[in-house]
Formats: structure tokens, sequence, C-alpha cells
């Protein structure tokens, strides 16, 4: 809908006036709760996402994630707060909403019976389309997907990956503003995470807002706008992944291979300014020197030479979005919020 004057909606037997849609964000959540018997599953969450940008939401598993998605999809209530996309309330009017997103659960059904096209036309049915119309559209969403050349094969034939964008071409169909992408990426090979990853980056560059979960990191920061990280319901960081890297770079971490004895390593390092001791790795290991500046770094390998270290590679390490997070997480915990395991 393009209307930037109010109209009416009429929701079941609610007349509400509709929002100024293209004023609103696309996702607004404001202070949301869900409990179950004995865990409080999502805890006084906020967050917004303006229109047409690519958010991670990052946790471990029972972080809350599923649990917030599921709610912005309509297919579950708060016991408080409010969520809103593009300006309709969740609760109020979950009809405006259904219209307006795009939901991929981390896991569907088995549809052993249906063929992919037949999977496609069901639910293009049930969204209404019809004749020639319903025709195109599911062209679009099988070439969007590269399906095509799979259309007549039954859906218990395909890979994981195939599975996966069938998944997200259901999620099209009605062309939405919104998607929510509950793990897409999980238990794909790299090869068909980056075609998913390429699906998603032109979803992006077409306008779209997406709002996608994953445990892996790495891949969230390169096609994000920002990060929304998650911990036993609650948000304990909302920034761009650049920042988050940021945030970790006052220390370099080196990775150190040598001829000899880890143990050699191990000990220089309790004694050499600068520096401190990680881990050790199959060949040598990992230490951290306090400073990012070339000159000291220069100076801790000179160091390690002169006192005859038998050094055979020392690189600097890309700081990772995983440390950041480890970080926030022990930040947290030394202030005294319990973490999950
Ligand atoms: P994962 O990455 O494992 O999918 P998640 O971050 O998506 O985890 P949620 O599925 O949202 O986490 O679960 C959050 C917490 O709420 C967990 O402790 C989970 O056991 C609990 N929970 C979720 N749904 C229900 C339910 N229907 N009944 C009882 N507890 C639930």
């Amino acid at each position: 809908m393009s209307d930037s004057l109010p109209i009416e909606v009429v929701t079941g037997v609610e007349t509400v006036p509709a929002p100024t849609e293209r004023t609103s964000p696309a996702i607004e959540v404001s202070q949301l709760s869900r409990w179950f018997p004995g865990v409080h599953a999502v805890q006084d969450v906020s967050f917004t996402v303006e229109r047409g940008q690519v958010i991670g939401f990052v946790g471990a598993n029972g972080a809350g994630k599923t649990t917030t998605m599921r709610i912005l999809a309509t297919l579950d209530y708060p016991n408080s707060g409010e969520a809103k996309i593009c300006g309709f309330d969740v609760v109020k009017h979950p009809v405006e909403v259904r219209k307006r997103i795009g939901w991929m659960p981390d896991h569907y059904g088995t549809y052993s019976n249906m063929t992919v096209l037949e999977y496609l036309d069901f639910f293009a049915r049930a969204l209404g389309y019809q004749g020639q119309e319903r025709i195109d559209r599911i062209a679009e969403v099988l070439e969007f997907t590269d399906l095509t050349g799979l259309a007549h094969r039954l859906i218990d034939q395909l890979s994981k990956g195939m599975g996966q964008r069938l998944c997200l071409g259901r999620a099209l169909i009605h062309d939405p503003e919104v998607l929510i992408l509950d793990e897409p990426a999980a238990g794909l090979d790299p090869k068909a995470r980056v075609e998913l990853k390429h699906l998603i980056r032109i979803l992006s560059q077409e306008g779209k807002t997406v709002f996608i979960s994953s445990h892996i990191l790495s891949e969230l920061g390169e096609m994000c706008d920002s990060l929304l990280f998650i911990n036993q319901g609650r948000i304990i960081h909302h920034g761009s992944a650049e920042s988050l890297r940021r945030r970790s770079s006052a220390t370099a971490l080196v990775e150190v291979q040598l001829a000899g004895s880890i143990d050699r390593l191990r000990e220089w390092a309790m004694l050499a300014p600068h520096v401190s001791f990680k881990e050790a790795t199959k060949n040598g290991g990992r230490i951290e020197i306090d400073s990012v500046e070339g000159e000291i770094i220069s100076t801790v390998l000179r160091r390690m030479i002169q006192d005859g270290l038998p050094v055979t590679d020392f690189h600097i390490q890309e700081r990772k979005l995983e440390d950041a997070f480890i970080e926030i997480l022990g930040e947290l915990e030394a202030s005294g919020v319990p973490i999950a395991s």
C-alpha cells in the first residue's frame, strides 16, 4: 500500500485507523516480554529496524530468537509490550501484518507427496492468487530461487539447500516488504550458504527489510547493516558489524608457529613485556599483544627471534565478530548478569 494518508483498516470486529505506512519503521518492538512456565523467553526487548535494512539477530541456543520472531510473524502473543510491522500492531492487526511479512521458520514440515511446483501453488492459492497472476508469480519465485528446473521434483528428494531455497520462495510469493528468516543457513554446506547469502543480498538491494537470525556471526557481519545480540531473552547489544570489530581492536591476536616445543613460547610469553599467552595451536600458539601499533608488534617479533625461539610463522589474526560477542558476554558476566551456557 502506498497511501501516505491514514485510511481505515478493518481487522476482525475492530475498525482502526491505519498507520502512516511510509513513515513508520519496518519493525518496531517495545518492551516485549514472553514467558513460558519456568522460562522468561523474551524479557523487555526493544529495538527498531528501519525500512530496507538487513538486521542480524544473534544469540545462543535458547536465547529467545525464535520466540521473538514468532511474535513478529503473528504466530504467538507477547505477555506484555508491543511489536509493530510497518506500523501495524502484530496483536491488533495480524492480517495487515501477514500481508507485509514473509516468514521462513527454522524448519519446514515434510510434504513428501508434493512437488516443488505443487507446494508453491498451494501457498499461492492460499494467498489468494488466481489465474495467470498465480502462474506468473510462481514462475518468478522459481526463477529467483533457481528452482525452475526442479519444479516437478518431489520435496523429499530435495537437498537441504534446495529445500531452504524453496522455503524462502514460499515466503516471497506475495512479495512482502519485510522478511523474517529464522536460521535460514542452518545445516547448509558452504556452497548452499553462499547461494542463500546471494539471494538475501539481492532482496536487500530490492529494498526489502530482512530480519535474519543465525549462529554464524561472521556471515551475518558480511551482509547485515547491524547486529542485534540477544542473551537469555534480553538484548545485550545493537550496533553495526564494524563498530563491533572496532570495540575489540585494542589488542592484537597473533598466531605463532614454531619448529620446537610449544612450552618455549608459553614460558617466553610469561616474561615478555606487552605479551600474554592465549592458547596452544597445532604447531604453536596464539599470543595477545596489548597494542595494535606496528612498532610494538614488530618489537615483540624481534625479541622472540633474539631470544632464540624457532619461529616459522607469525601473523596477526583478523578480529572476528565472535570475539566481540564473547567479549560482550564476558563484560556482562563480570557485572553479575547471568549468561546462558
Ligand atoms: P535456538 O537457537 O535453539 O532455536 P532460540 O534463541 O530461538 O534458540 P527460543 O526458541 O526462542 O530460543 O527459546 C527461548 C526459551 O524459551 C528457551 O528456554 C525455550 O526452551 C523456551 N521456549 C520456547 N518456546 C517454548 C514453549 N512453547 N514452551 C515452553 N518453553 C518454550
